[in-house]
Protein backbone atom coordinates (compact mmCIF):
# COMPACT_ATOMS: atom_id res chain seq x y z
CA UNK A 1 0.00 0.00 0.00
CA UNK A 2 1.05 3.60 -0.70
CA UNK A 3 0.18 6.53 1.79
CA UNK A 4 0.87 9.98 0.34
CA UNK A 5 0.99 12.58 3.02
CA UNK A 6 0.59 16.39 2.04
CA UNK A 7 3.31 15.77 -0.82
CA UNK A 8 4.85 18.71 -2.43
CA UNK A 9 7.72 19.09 -4.97
CA UNK A 10 8.84 22.22 -6.66
CA UNK A 11 11.12 22.43 -9.18
CA UNK A 12 13.35 25.90 -8.80
CA UNK A 13 10.46 28.47 -8.43
CA UNK A 14 7.72 25.94 -10.29
CA UNK A 15 5.53 24.43 -8.00
CA UNK A 16 4.83 20.80 -9.80
CA UNK A 17 2.79 18.98 -6.97
CA UNK A 18 0.67 20.90 -4.08
CA UNK A 19 -0.27 19.20 -1.22
CA UNK A 20 -1.46 16.03 -2.30
CA UNK A 21 -2.65 13.10 -0.05
CA UNK A 22 -3.93 9.97 -1.03
CA UNK A 23 -3.71 6.19 0.07
CA UNK A 24 -3.62 3.23 -2.77
CA UNK A 25 -4.29 0.21 -1.52
CA UNK A 26 -2.46 -3.11 -1.99
CA UNK A 27 -3.09 -5.33 -5.31
CA UNK A 28 -5.53 -2.14 -7.07
CA UNK A 29 -5.37 -0.48 -9.91
CA UNK A 30 -4.87 3.05 -9.52
CA UNK A 31 -5.34 5.18 -12.76
CA UNK A 32 -3.84 8.68 -12.58
CA UNK A 33 -5.39 10.95 -15.09
CA UNK A 34 -5.07 14.87 -16.09
CA UNK A 35 -3.98 17.39 -18.80
CA UNK A 36 -0.63 17.32 -19.90
CA UNK A 37 1.59 18.97 -17.41
CA UNK A 38 -0.03 18.17 -14.53
CA UNK A 39 2.37 16.77 -12.64
CA UNK A 40 1.36 12.75 -13.34
CA UNK A 41 4.63 11.37 -14.21
CA UNK A 42 5.85 13.55 -11.21
CA UNK A 43 3.82 12.29 -8.58
CA UNK A 44 4.90 8.70 -9.43
CA UNK A 45 8.31 9.87 -9.61
CA UNK A 46 8.21 10.64 -5.67
CA UNK A 47 7.13 6.96 -5.12
CA UNK A 48 10.57 5.47 -6.18
CA UNK A 49 12.20 8.74 -5.37
CA UNK A 50 13.44 8.91 -8.74
CA UNK A 51 12.82 12.55 -7.88
CA UNK A 52 16.16 12.18 -6.24
CA UNK A 53 18.17 12.65 -9.85
CA UNK A 54 16.76 16.43 -10.25
CA UNK A 55 18.69 18.50 -7.92
CA UNK A 56 16.10 21.16 -8.60
CA UNK A 57 13.74 18.98 -6.98
CA UNK A 58 12.65 19.82 -3.57
CA UNK A 59 10.29 17.89 -2.30
CA UNK A 60 8.21 18.41 1.09
CA UNK A 61 5.55 15.71 2.86
CA UNK A 62 6.08 11.73 2.89
CA UNK A 63 5.08 8.71 1.49
CA UNK A 64 4.81 5.81 3.09
CA UNK A 65 5.23 2.38 1.17
CA UNK A 66 4.00 -0.69 3.10
CA UNK A 67 3.97 1.84 6.45
CA UNK A 68 7.67 2.63 5.76
CA UNK A 69 8.49 6.31 5.42
CA UNK A 70 10.84 6.25 2.21
CA UNK A 71 11.92 9.95 2.61
CA UNK A 72 14.08 8.87 5.49
CA UNK A 73 17.17 9.26 5.42
CA UNK A 74 18.54 5.96 6.27
CA UNK A 75 15.77 4.47 3.28
CA UNK A 76 18.07 2.40 0.92
CA UNK A 77 17.56 3.79 -2.35
CA UNK A 78 18.21 1.05 -4.59
CA UNK A 79 15.89 -1.22 -3.23
CA UNK A 80 13.20 1.30 -3.08
CA UNK A 81 13.68 0.95 -6.87
CA UNK A 82 13.66 -3.20 -7.06
CA UNK A 83 9.97 -2.85 -4.94
CA UNK A 84 8.73 -0.03 -6.50
CA UNK A 85 8.90 -0.76 -10.15
CA UNK A 86 8.90 1.94 -12.83
CA UNK A 87 7.92 1.61 -17.12
CA UNK A 88 8.63 4.86 -18.66
CA UNK A 89 6.78 7.08 -21.23
CA UNK A 90 8.57 5.97 -24.17
CA UNK A 91 9.20 2.01 -24.42
CA UNK A 92 12.87 2.05 -24.13
CA UNK A 93 14.64 -1.28 -24.34
CA UNK A 94 18.36 -1.46 -24.49
CA UNK A 95 19.84 -2.40 -28.02
CA UNK A 96 21.05 -5.62 -26.59
CA UNK A 97 19.55 -8.89 -26.55
CA UNK A 98 16.12 -9.64 -25.15
CA UNK A 99 17.31 -11.99 -22.76
CA UNK A 100 19.70 -9.53 -21.51
CA UNK A 101 17.00 -6.80 -21.43
CA UNK A 102 14.87 -9.04 -18.96
CA UNK A 103 17.82 -10.19 -16.79
CA UNK A 104 19.58 -6.23 -16.69
CA UNK A 105 18.43 -5.33 -13.30
CA UNK A 106 19.44 -8.70 -12.04
CA UNK A 107 22.82 -8.74 -13.36
CA UNK A 108 23.30 -5.33 -11.54
CA UNK A 109 21.93 -7.20 -8.22
CA UNK A 110 25.12 -9.75 -8.87
CA UNK A 111 22.75 -12.69 -9.95
CA UNK A 112 24.90 -14.70 -12.31
CA UNK A 113 23.68 -18.12 -12.38
CA UNK A 114 22.53 -19.32 -15.57
CA UNK A 115 19.80 -21.37 -14.29
CA UNK A 116 18.34 -18.95 -12.45
CA UNK A 117 18.57 -16.29 -15.01
CA UNK A 118 16.93 -18.39 -17.57
CA UNK A 119 13.73 -19.07 -15.16
CA UNK A 120 13.36 -15.60 -14.30
CA UNK A 121 13.29 -14.80 -17.98
CA UNK A 122 11.05 -17.32 -18.92
CA UNK A 123 8.40 -16.49 -15.77
CA UNK A 124 8.67 -13.19 -16.62
CA UNK A 125 8.18 -12.90 -20.24
CA UNK A 126 5.26 -15.30 -19.84
CA UNK A 127 4.18 -12.92 -17.28
CA UNK A 128 4.10 -10.32 -19.89
CA UNK A 129 2.39 -12.30 -22.00
CA UNK A 130 5.23 -12.39 -24.28
CA UNK A 131 7.61 -15.78 -24.03
CA UNK A 132 5.61 -17.52 -26.92
CA UNK A 133 6.32 -14.73 -29.20
CA UNK A 134 10.07 -14.05 -28.16
CA UNK A 135 11.37 -17.97 -26.80
CA UNK A 136 13.25 -18.99 -30.37
CA UNK A 137 14.77 -15.45 -30.69
CA UNK A 138 15.75 -14.51 -27.36
CA UNK A 139 19.42 -14.11 -28.09
CA UNK A 140 18.08 -12.02 -30.95
CA UNK A 141 18.24 -7.63 -30.63
CA UNK A 142 15.03 -6.23 -28.81
CA UNK A 143 15.39 -3.33 -31.13
CA UNK A 144 13.79 -5.81 -33.48
CA UNK A 145 10.77 -6.50 -31.74
CA UNK A 146 7.60 -4.88 -32.64
CA UNK A 147 6.38 -1.68 -30.54
CA UNK A 148 3.92 -3.20 -28.54
CA UNK A 149 6.19 -6.39 -28.06
CA UNK A 150 8.84 -3.66 -26.90
CA UNK A 151 6.10 -2.46 -24.14
CA UNK A 152 5.29 -5.71 -22.81
CA UNK A 153 9.34 -6.60 -22.97
CA UNK A 154 10.07 -3.54 -20.77
CA UNK A 155 7.32 -4.25 -18.61
CA UNK A 156 8.73 -7.91 -18.10
CA UNK A 157 12.18 -6.38 -17.45
CA UNK A 158 10.19 -4.21 -14.39
CA UNK A 159 8.68 -7.80 -13.59
CA UNK A 160 12.01 -9.73 -13.48
CA UNK A 161 12.94 -7.36 -10.25
CA UNK A 162 9.46 -8.90 -8.79
CA UNK A 163 8.34 -5.35 -7.47
CA UNK A 164 5.47 -5.16 -4.95
CA UNK A 165 4.49 -1.85 -7.01
CA UNK A 166 4.69 -1.81 -10.66
CA UNK A 167 4.01 1.81 -12.20
CA UNK A 168 3.30 2.32 -16.09
CA UNK A 169 3.72 5.55 -17.30
CA UNK A 170 1.47 5.70 -20.85
CA UNK A 171 2.28 2.23 -21.86
CA UNK A 172 0.17 2.12 -24.43
CA UNK A 173 0.39 5.98 -26.19
CA UNK A 174 2.18 4.70 -28.70
CA UNK A 175 0.80 1.51 -29.33
CA UNK A 176 -2.47 -0.07 -32.12
CA UNK A 177 -5.29 -0.87 -30.32
CA UNK A 178 -4.88 -4.25 -30.77
CA UNK A 179 -1.48 -4.11 -28.41
CA UNK A 180 -3.19 -1.40 -26.28
CA UNK A 181 -6.32 -4.11 -25.43
CA UNK A 182 -3.18 -7.12 -24.72
CA UNK A 183 -1.37 -4.38 -22.88
CA UNK A 184 -4.80 -3.86 -20.87
CA UNK A 185 -5.41 -7.38 -20.24
CA UNK A 186 -2.21 -7.97 -18.72
CA UNK A 187 -2.39 -5.08 -16.55
CA UNK A 188 -5.15 -6.40 -15.22
CA UNK A 189 -3.78 -9.71 -14.31
CA UNK A 190 -0.69 -8.11 -12.66
CA UNK A 191 -3.51 -6.91 -10.17
CA UNK A 192 -3.34 -10.47 -8.69
CA UNK A 193 0.36 -9.68 -7.06
CA UNK A 194 0.73 -6.05 -7.49
CA UNK A 195 -0.06 -2.74 -6.83
CA UNK A 196 -0.40 -1.52 -10.17
CA UNK A 197 -0.65 2.59 -11.00
CA UNK A 198 -0.93 3.44 -14.51
CA UNK A 199 -0.73 6.79 -15.66
CA UNK A 200 -2.77 7.32 -18.75
CA UNK A 201 -4.35 10.17 -21.43
CA UNK A 202 -6.96 7.52 -22.42
CA UNK A 203 -9.61 8.04 -20.43
CA UNK A 204 -11.70 4.98 -21.67
CA UNK A 205 -8.04 2.75 -20.72
CA UNK A 206 -8.68 3.89 -17.17
CA UNK A 207 -12.48 3.38 -17.13
CA UNK A 208 -11.79 -0.05 -18.37
CA UNK A 209 -8.66 -1.34 -15.83
CA UNK A 210 -8.67 0.86 -12.87
CA UNK A 211 -10.04 0.46 -9.43
CA UNK A 212 -9.91 3.66 -8.77
CA UNK A 213 -8.67 7.01 -10.46
CA UNK A 214 -6.77 10.12 -9.69
CA UNK A 215 -7.68 13.51 -11.36
CA UNK A 216 -4.63 15.88 -11.29
CA UNK A 217 -4.99 19.21 -12.46
CA UNK A 218 -1.91 21.93 -12.15
CA UNK A 219 -0.26 19.93 -9.04
CA UNK A 220 -3.26 19.67 -7.41
CA UNK A 221 -5.07 16.64 -6.53
CA UNK A 222 -8.96 17.38 -7.53
CA UNK A 223 -10.14 14.57 -7.86
CA UNK A 224 -9.90 11.00 -6.32
CA UNK A 225 -12.89 8.39 -6.59
CA UNK A 226 -13.46 4.83 -7.07
CA UNK A 227 -13.44 4.56 -10.68
CA UNK A 228 -16.99 3.99 -11.24
CA UNK A 229 -17.71 7.03 -9.48
CA UNK A 230 -15.31 8.93 -11.18
CA UNK A 231 -16.57 8.01 -14.73
CA UNK A 232 -20.36 8.11 -13.85
CA UNK A 233 -21.40 10.96 -11.12
CA UNK A 234 -18.23 12.55 -10.32
CA UNK A 235 -17.76 14.86 -7.17
CA UNK A 236 -15.60 17.76 -8.48
CA UNK A 237 -17.23 20.05 -11.42
CA UNK A 238 -13.38 19.67 -12.45
CA UNK A 239 -13.35 16.41 -12.99
CA UNK A 240 -16.75 16.57 -14.76
CA UNK A 241 -15.38 19.47 -17.52
CA UNK A 242 -12.20 16.70 -17.73
CA UNK A 243 -14.26 13.21 -18.51
CA UNK A 244 -16.60 14.95 -21.16
CA UNK A 245 -14.00 16.90 -23.09
CA UNK A 246 -14.84 19.96 -21.56
CA UNK A 247 -11.76 20.94 -20.15
P1 LIG B 1 2.38 14.65 -19.64
O1 LIG B 1 0.96 14.17 -19.66
O2 LIG B 1 2.65 15.62 -20.75
O3 LIG B 1 3.38 13.55 -19.55
P2 LIG B 1 2.62 15.13 -16.78
O4 LIG B 1 1.28 15.27 -16.14
O5 LIG B 1 3.32 13.83 -16.65
O6 LIG B 1 2.50 15.57 -18.31
P3 LIG B 1 4.96 16.20 -15.50
O7 LIG B 1 5.98 15.69 -16.44
O8 LIG B 1 4.84 15.55 -14.19
O9 LIG B 1 3.53 16.30 -16.18
O10 LIG B 1 5.29 17.74 -15.28
C1 LIG B 1 4.63 18.54 -14.31
C2 LIG B 1 5.18 19.95 -14.35
O11 LIG B 1 6.51 19.95 -13.89
C3 LIG B 1 5.21 20.54 -15.76
O12 LIG B 1 4.87 21.88 -15.67
C4 LIG B 1 6.64 20.39 -16.19
O13 LIG B 1 7.01 21.43 -17.04
C5 LIG B 1 7.38 20.49 -14.87
N1 LIG B 1 8.59 19.65 -14.91
C6 LIG B 1 8.65 18.33 -15.09
N2 LIG B 1 9.91 17.87 -15.03
C7 LIG B 1 10.67 18.96 -14.78
C8 LIG B 1 12.07 19.16 -14.59
N3 LIG B 1 12.93 18.14 -14.66
N4 LIG B 1 12.50 20.42 -14.36
C9 LIG B 1 11.64 21.43 -14.31
N5 LIG B 1 10.31 21.32 -14.46
C10 LIG B 1 9.84 20.10 -14.70
MG1 LIG C 1 4.11 12.48 -18.04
Amino acid sequence: AIDVEQLSLRFGDKVALRNISLQIPKQSITAIIGPSGCGKSTLIGCFNRLTDLNPEAKVSGNVYINGRNIYHAKQNVPALRTQVGMVFQQPNPFPISIYENVVYGLRIKGITDRRILDDIVERSLMQAALWEEVKDILFQSALKLSGGQQQRLVIARALALEPDILMLDEPTSALDPISTLMIEELIFQLKEQHTVIVVTHNLQQAARVSDQTAFLNNGELIEYSSTDVMFTMPLEQQTEAFITGRF
